[in-house]
């Protein structure tokens, strides 16, 4: 069962959405060719502490650390290490936070320095998808038509869905009902109401939808070694419609671009594209 959340308690879990957006603000501020992700997880572990707030992952299922960072064909889940990143990578960073004693999820994948054509696509029409997706969470919609908005953006580019990692509901617990997969058809599953509160995070590889975990029984990596993209959003539903309560607002400016979807952030307009 979805535990819906009041007013009050979708505010309170903003600010712990914020925490994270924060968060990945101060990573983004170090993104660049050389650093490495266990640089980027201090950082967000002192990001998170400084605001009394505590780090999500670190500990949770004995996961060891803040940042959750995958480089490449890892998909999610993967673990920081002291090996730099290089031109042409890509990362996907997702970060937790506990507030208040609810939990903030939110990620993005970032470049570092230039990459091919190719995986610039996969990054935008990934983050496309996860919009797509937003704009279906709304009451009386159904579970299915937010995944099966995520789905057809992403075949529309030949792109592999993700099938065995999922999107969930968020509150007091990291995942909570209902479950929502990045795939899924028009008006199947549970519907959607008022206060329902959930982590939209569609992943999608550039080859393969297959998936294998790595020996660490942590990370997801590509069945195919070709690269994965991963964007996450906390999003409430308030009067029936989506409102994203993470921002990507801070990630953008210190990576001084601007945010092409910006006009989607607070309360969410329709795309139409
Ligand atoms: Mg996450
Ligand atoms: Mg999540």
């Amino acid at each position: 069962m979805a535990i819906l959340k009041t007013r009050e308690q979708i505010e309170l879990m903003r600010e712990s959405a914020l925490v994270v957006s924060r968060a990945l603000g101060e990573v983004a501020k170090l993104i660049k060719v050389g650093v490495t992700p266990l640089e980027l997880d201090k950082v967000a572990e002192a990001y998170i502490r400084s605001q009394g707030a505590i780090p999500g992952f670190l500990g949770y299922g004995g996961f060891p650390n803040t940042l959750c960072i995958s480089v490449n064909e890892q998909v999610v889940h993967g673990i920081p290490t002291d090996k730099p990143l290089k031109e042409g990578d890509i990362i996907s960073v997702d970060c937790g936070a506990i507030l208040n004693g609810y939990y903030g999820d939110h990620a993005f994948t970032f470049a570092i320095g230039k990459v091919s054509d190719e995986v610039r696509q996969l990054l935008k029409v990934t983050e496309e998808s996860l919009y797509l997706g937003i704009e279906q969470i709304r009451a009386g919609n159904r579970i299915g038509d937010v995944g099966y908005a995520v789905q057809q953006h992403a075949e529309k580019y030949g792109y592999g869905v993700v099938r065995e990692l999922v999107g969930h509901g968020l509150g007091k617990e990291l995942h909570e009902d209902p479950e929502l997969p990045n795939y899924g058809r028009r008006g199947q599953g549970k519907k959607m109401q008022d206060g329902l509160v959930l982590a939209i995070e569609p992943m999608i590889n550039l080859g393969t939808e297959k998936v294998a975990q790595l020996d660490d029984g942590w990370t997801i990596v590509t069945q195919d070694d070709l690269p994965s993209a991963h964007f996450e959003h906390d999003v409430a539903i308030i009067g029936g419609k989506p409102e994203i309560l993470s921002t990507f607002k801070y990630v953008y400016e210190a990576l001084g671009i601007e945010d092409p979807f910006a006009e989607r952030q607070s309360f969410y307009s329709i795309i139409n594209s």
